[in-house]
């Protein structure tokens, strides 16, 4: 019997615990940190971006805002950010989540997911291709392809994620011929 968001929060708001951070070579802070508050449950969760299709922007995007497009897939780059390279891949048809896709797709979704890691991998100087969904903002699938620089190793890891916004833009010249040489990997 699962437990209840109610039951979970009593249980655990007053015994949150502090993990020995400044051990982690990846954690991008420092100095004197403690968790925040556990706030309760809420009755019902926000709605996400673009829910059942309505006013969904990946939906009204056309073609021209992508550097790939297919059939049935569209990957979009994002940025310039901190990280070398930010893709964003996402099925044509609206669909909310990942069991909700048709057999056919997901068997297509294995060959995607391994050509743009390879797109975005080819763009040289990477140390990994972080492939990660998440879903809790725009209900449209989408799956990140998170390049992170090869050879800085606090840069490792799901911590990444979070580098991306604490290392300034790639300078932009760069971050146009990285996408163009992941579109062209695609091709
Ligand atoms: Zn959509």
């Amino acid at each position: 019997m699962a437990e209840t968001p109610e039951e979970l929060y009593e249980r655990v708001k007053d015994s949150l615990r502090m993990p020995p951070v400044e051990e982690w070579e990846t954690f991008p802070f420092e100095g004197e940190m403690r968790p925040r508050d556990l706030l309760p449950p809420v009755e019902e969760e926000k709605p996400r971006f673009g829910e059942g299709g309505v006013d969904c922007r990946r939906c009204q995007a056309s073609d021209d805002d992508y550097i790939w497009t297919s059939e049935h897939w569209r990957v979009m780059g994002l940025g310039p950010t901190g990280l070398p390279v930010v893709v964003i891949l996402e099925p044509r048809e609206h669909l909310g989540d990942l069991g909700d896709m048709p057999d056919e797709l997901l068997a297509n979704l294995g060959v995607m997911l391994g050509r743009v890691e390879r797109a975005v991998r080819s763009v040289g100087e990477i140390g990994r291709v972080h492939v990660c969904k998440w879903g809790d903002g725009s209900e449209h699938l989408h799956w990140w392809f998170m390049a992170r620089p090869a050879r800085i190793p606090q840069l490792i890891g799901n911590f990444a994620a979070i580098w991306d916004d604490i290392l300034p833009p790639v300078p932009e010249e760069i971050w146009r011929a990285s996408l163009d040489a992941v579109a062209a990997a695609l091709r």
